[in-house]
């Protein structure tokens, strides 16, 4: 079923039409001439072949529909990946009374590890504005967490 892509479907369905127009040619063929019988298992070759026609037309239409989900957990596979591969670039650290996620290669920089874990998306703390009165010295802009940097 994987070896199945679309053009070698459209191959078969071709092959397969091509098989029928050839029977129709020898239909023709044989109903100018007496042969009753041989006209009636030409029409039961070509029923046959119409048969087989509309099941590879439906056998197409669930390989494809079997591709587009197969692409599709492929992508969420690889969205995964990625995902796991960004979250070990960081690493939990104490930093003043907080918790936050620091990369390794930008000591200087926090991030949020509440939205690593939710959202795994890494989210820069901010300084706080000083006109907020707040408990933290940093915060997140998505989470709203604040986070005390600085003891
Ligand atoms: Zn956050």
């Amino acid at each position: 079923m994987g070896s199945m892509d679309p053009l070698t479907l459209a191959t078969i369905t071709g092959v397969t039409s091509a098989a029928k127009t050839t029977l129709d040619a020898i239909l023709a063929v044989l109903s100018k001439g007496k042969g009753r019988d041989a006209e009636k298992a030409a029409k039961e070759a070509l029923g046959l072949v119409s048969d087989l026609q509309a099941r590879l037309l439906q056998f197409q239409e669930i390989a494809l529909r079997l591709q587009e989900e197969n692409a599709q957990l492929r992508a969420e596979i690889r969205q995964k990946e990625e995902g796991a591969t960004e979250r070990k670039q960081y690493e939990r650290k104490t930093v003043g009374r907080s918790v936050v996620l620091v990369r390794e290669d930008e000591p200087g920089n926090f991030y949020c590890p509440t939205c690593m874990e939710v959202k795994k998306h890494a989210i820069p703390l901010q300084p706080h504005p000083m006109r907020s009165g707040s408990f933290g010295s940093h915060f997140c802009s998505q989470c709203e967490t604040s986070y005390r940097l600085r003891g």
